[in-house]
């Protein structure tokens, strides 16, 4: 990261915590590692990134609906997605720093560090070696790919690492009051199993035709070696997935459409295409046929927001042979041979976006530190430019002065407006601060009322991005603010 980004990195993270976006979890007690609380901006931003997704994935599609399954689940749900045998990371501590590391982790820094060195040969031996040890599952490899490496052997030089273990990421807790080991449960880390678990219930009482869809927003845990990068890799993170099941063989057709819906749903927020970019997953988990990621580019370089998955019928299989129960549909539209399709168990498409990581790329997104230095004087202003579907607080009402009846007017004008937005009242301070404030979380709008308003009804609206007023009619802020905020 250069110093420019890194700065900016920073300063977006304090400018989270001062404006009421993002606090570190009981920070009274020093915080807790990779977890963090949303302030009363952030969980109104989130909220409406959430409403985003709900609405153009349940809402603007007749063949997708949305559940909300609960987080704990019988246990052998895990045993059959594989998570209890294989949701895991190579760990390595160090024994002199007494530091823990992910040891794929420390090679793909390494490998990243080659190739800014323009040390390109250097890095694709090191990824296929990598690779080859991580597809054997050669833990003993890892690590001597570490020591040759001489990763984290400065001058003083140390080479005293523990063997590669493999560290299951699933918290587990503890199910009723007299506990034993059968009533362990965990707590889920994905929402998609929820999804396949209530495959059947949804399909029999939605009466679904494939192909349909199951939508989901819910928390996640996982309990990673390291956390870093802010709210980028958390223990406790929220993520908006969606199941789409369809006939064996036409899973690549939709896996493309799906692929380029799911970008075109970032885009339309206004960011730049280039700031976007594909990115195709070489080495396929065992389930999967296809995949690809979205990644947006962070300060910190490009990473992972979004994958897409094609998962073709494992999930529902290892239901199916797990539970009993026949996961399989029953297709009656007829196929080129004139016979229908007949029971199949479906192929899955899965699009699983981070929230959070959508929230902190939104924020970065929108975070500008703007000179408005005239010849005359120095000024400056942080603006968040949100789109103002998006944006925590719609509008901001002023009154000039705190007498004279303005404040008053100004609580009338609110009362109406604040039915269908979520609008602030501030009365302290001169205008200008007021105003600052206001762009540092992003309000499109700040509607001042004068002594002008008492006569003929009008206020002063000031935008948010070109910092321009003009006088309108109170009666028109319903309009005005609903054309730019509604859905
Ligand atoms: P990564 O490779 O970054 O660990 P992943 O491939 O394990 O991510 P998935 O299991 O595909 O991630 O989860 C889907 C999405 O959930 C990711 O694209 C990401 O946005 C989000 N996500 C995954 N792990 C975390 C985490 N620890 N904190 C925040 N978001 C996460």
């Amino acid at each position: 990261m250069s110093k420019a980004t890194d700065e900016l990195f920073k300063n977006v993270i304090s400018h989270a915590k001062e404006y009421g976006f993002v606090f570190p979890s009981s920070e009274i007690y020093d915080g807790l590692s990779a977890v963090y609380d949303y302030g009363q901006n952030g969980s109104e931003l989130k909220n409406n990134i959430k409403t985003y997704w709900w609405k153009s994935m349940v809402q603007m599609h007749e063949n997708i609906v949305g559940i909300d399954a609960a987080i704990f689940m019988h246990p052998t749900t895990w045993k059959a997605s594989g998570h209890v045998d294989g949701f895991s990371d190579p760990m390595i501590d160090n024994k002199d720093s007494k530091k823990r590391y992910r040891a794929d982790q420390l090679l793909e820094d390494r490998i990243a560090k080659y190739e800014a060195e323009g040390k390109t040969e250097k890095a694709a031996q090191l990824q296929q070696e990598m690779d080859d040890a991580l597809k054997a599952e050669n833990l003993p490899r890892l690590k001597e790919l570490i020591i040759e490496q001489e990763i984290a052997c400065p001058v003083s030089g140390t080479r005293n690492w523990t063997d590669v273990r493999q560290f299951n990421l699933m918290f587990s807790t503890q199910m009723g009051a007299v506990a034993d080991d059968a009533d362990v449960v965990y707590l889920r880390p994905e929402t998609a199993q929820g999804i396949f678990v209530n495959y059947l219930n949804v399909q029999k009482s939605g009466r679904m035709k494939i192909p349909f869809g199951i939508a989901q927003i819910g928390k996640a845990f996982r309990n990673e070696v390291i956390a870093r990068q802010f709210i980028i890799r958390m223990r406790e993170f929220e993520q908006m997935e969606m199941q789409f099941f369809v006939r064996p063989g036409t899973q690549k057709e939709w896996f493309n459409k799906w692929k380029e819906t799911r970008l075109k749903w970032h885009l339309a927020l206004g960011t730049a295409p280039e700031k976007y970019r594909y990115h195709e997953h070489t080495k396929l988990a065992h389930y999967a046929d296809a995949a690809y990621d979205i990644e947006f580019e962070f300060p910190f370089g490009f990473k992972e927001v979004e994958g897409i998955h094609s998962r073709t019928d494992f999930d529902l299989s290892q239901h199916q042979k797990f539970s009993g129960k026949k996961m399989q549909y029953f297709d009656p539209e007829l196929g080129e041979d004139g016979k229908p399709y007949g029971n199949y168990i479906p192929y899955v498409i899965e699009t699983s976006i981070g929230l959070d990581r959508m929230f902190l790329l939104t924020l970065i997104n929108a975070y500008e530190e703007e000179d408005l230095s005239t010849e005359e004087k120095q000024d400056s202003r942080t603006v968040l430019r949100l789109h103002p579907v998006l944006a925590p607080v719609k509008a901001a009402i002023f009154p000039l002065t705190k007498k004279d009846g303005l404040p008053e007017k100004a609580r009338e004008i609110m009362d109406k407006l604040k039915l269908d937005f979520n609008i602030q009242y501030e009365e302290k301070d001169a205008i200008g601060k007021r105003y600052r404030r206001q762009d540092a979380i992003g309000t499109p709008f700040c509607i001042t009322v004068d002594h002008q308003t008492l006569e003929d009804n009008t206020v002063t609206i000031r935008y948010r991005d070109t910092m321009t007023q003009e006088r309108v009619p109170a009666d028109d802020l319903e309009k005005i603010i609903g054309d730019k905020v509604s859905w």
